[in-house]
């Protein structure tokens, strides 16, 4: 096997074992993306000088380590190269969101998240393609240009996190950080075949993360296999009293439920036992793709076999998800993205005649079509007279979706689900039509709007060999129980070790 080709987990094997260093590995990714990131298109920005340097170091570290007997402490990460979505600041590179109003900025600090993966002596190769501040489902809405997908180039790869998914499919990276405000880790893990991961509100800090939906947004992970996605989850969750939302629940060892793999315990079809799966029937709609209804269902029944318990259950507000969603984030959007005037941050018109309009110049050339929608339709739904009409009463329904899982989550402990409605759609498909892709994430809003968690797992492919996603949620700071029935049904298929031809 190809070094690029490894998972993080076989890699830290080989380093480890001296059998390569972070200094091969991270050249060997680069040659990739140097070989197709012109086909792909993943990358916004590539640090490679900065990349190698840290895989010096962190070879180093390793071999310090191996003299001092103390190879077992070092963390899962060291040495590997990762990609960050370009939402997430990482001092002293340009931070886009993909959007022109941003095109010239360099944050000073660092995200959190960052921070702690830098003391893990992981190795950044650069930032990944997005849709403008994060606000799509296909990386079509980027300002500078559109992310292919690794499977078929001529496809979206999912988005708004569609350069940091499609990176780790085509071997570009060997793990990736993307943001989930609505499905956008879950979504394009899904269309691109890897494991995403969309934890808990609260669960990772979002300092450094530019804020799009500041109820909704959520740092996740993407990675090829289960383990993967749950090393990286390990290393970036988390308190931090920087951002006020994260909540002060300590973080267990997301590998202890991944235990039985190779552990005492045999594999076999008890792995599940005791399990208890919900199965909403709202997640099943007319109008869906029959190969992604049949792989999921198809998928239902591996839990069974696996020992799981399946409860057909109700999440009633299912169908006010995507209304909800589509006031609260633009409403939280058009907020947040008042800061991007000209005057503090990025972009500003070089010939404005004075500050009314720099102000409008710079917001009109700063932002891309999208972006001015959710404003406006933000704006709207915030203003005096129509706040109680529609802001508020979308948060009163949100409420009530919340409610539906809770209720569901005494029954049950995990609920699956697809992840997305369609596999990979072509460039260029929905791009007229905002409704249709907004419906792209029908399946995924509802855990943002509830604030739980939930993980897409590969479950099959279309006729077109394109992926199929299984998405699997659960109950707040439920990640565990989620990682250990992923981790059984990975391990009882082998849709994850298929990688796309490039
Ligand atoms: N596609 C959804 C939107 O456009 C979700 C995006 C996201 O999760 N960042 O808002």
């Amino acid at each position: 096997m190809k070094l690029h080709e490894l998972t993080i987990h076989e890699a830290h094997r080989l380093l480890l074992r001296g059998e390569t260093s972070s200094a091969e590995l991270t050249q060997a990714v680069l040659d990739r993306i140097l070989a197709v990131d012109n086909q792909v298109k993943a990358y916004l920005c590539l640090m490679p000088e900065a990349a190698l340097d840290d895989a010096q170091k962190a070879d180093e570290a390793i071999a310090e380590a191996r003299r001092e007997g103390r190879l077992h402490e070092l963390h899962p990460l060291i040495g590997i190269p990762l990609a960050i979505k370009d939402v997430i600041c990482v001092q002293g590179v340009p931070t886009t969101c993909g959007s022109h109003i941003l095109e010239n900025f360099i944050p000073p600090f660092e995200a959190t998240v960052i921070e702690k993966l830098r003391a893990a002596q992981a190795v950044f190769l650069g930032k990944t393609n997005t849709d403008e501040f994060a606000m799509g489902s296909s990386t079509e809405n980027s300002a500078y240009f559109t992310t292919h997908n690794p499977w078929d180039l001529t496809r979206v790869p999912g988005g708004s996190s569609g350069g940091s998914a499609a990176s780790v499919a085509a071997g570009e990276c060997l793990g990736a950080l993307g943001s989930d405000t609505g499905g956008s880790v879950r979504q394009p893990a899904s269309l691109c075949g890897l494991v995403g991961i969309k934890p808990t509100y609260g669960r990772v800090s979002r300092y450094g993360l530019v804020a799009f939906a500041s109820s909704l947004d959520q740092i996740g992970t993407l990675g090829k296999d289960v383990t993967d996605a749950a090393l990286l989850l390990g290393a970036i969750a988390g308190y931090d009293w920087r951002d006020s939302t994260s909540v002060n629940v300590a973080v267990p060892d997301y590998r202890a439920p991944l235990r039985p793999e190779g552990s005492s315990r045999p594999f076999g079809s008890d792995l599940l036992q005791g399990l208890r799966v919900g199965v909403p029937q709202e997640y099943f709609v007319e109008g869906m793709q029959p190969e992604v209804e049949q792989a999921v269902q198809a998928a239902i029944e591996q839990l069974a076999a696996l020992g799981a318990e399946i409860i057909e259950l109700s999440l009633l507000h299912t169908e006010y998800a995507l209304p909800v969603y589509y006031l609260i984030a633009p409403a939280e959007a058009s907020a947040n993205l008042a800061r991007y005037d000209g005057v503090k941050y990025g972009y500003r018109v070089p010939d404005a005649v004075d500050l009314d309009d720099a102000y409008r110049r710079t917001r009109q050339f700063g932002f891309g079509a999208e972006v001015k929608r959710r404003i406006m339709l933000g704006t709207y739904a915030l203003s005096a007279g129509y706040y109680d009409a529609y802001y508020l009463r979308a948060r009163q329904v949100r409420t009530l979706i919340k409610r539906d899982f809770d209720e569901a989550f005494e029954q049950v402990d995990v609920i699956a689900a697809p992840t997305a409605p369609t596999t990979a759609f072509r460039i260029g498909e929905k791009v007229e039509d905002p409704l249709q892709m907004y419906l792209s994430d029908i399946f995924t809003l509802s855990v943002n709007l509830a604030g739980i968690c939930g993980l897409s797992i590969p479950c099959g492919f279309d006729e077109a060999g394109l992926p199929i996603g299984l998405q699997i949620m659960g109950p707040a700071f439920g990640e565990e129980v989620v990682l250990r029935a992923a981790h059984a049904y990975e391990q009882a298929t082998d849709w994850h070790t298929r990688r796309p031809e490039l």
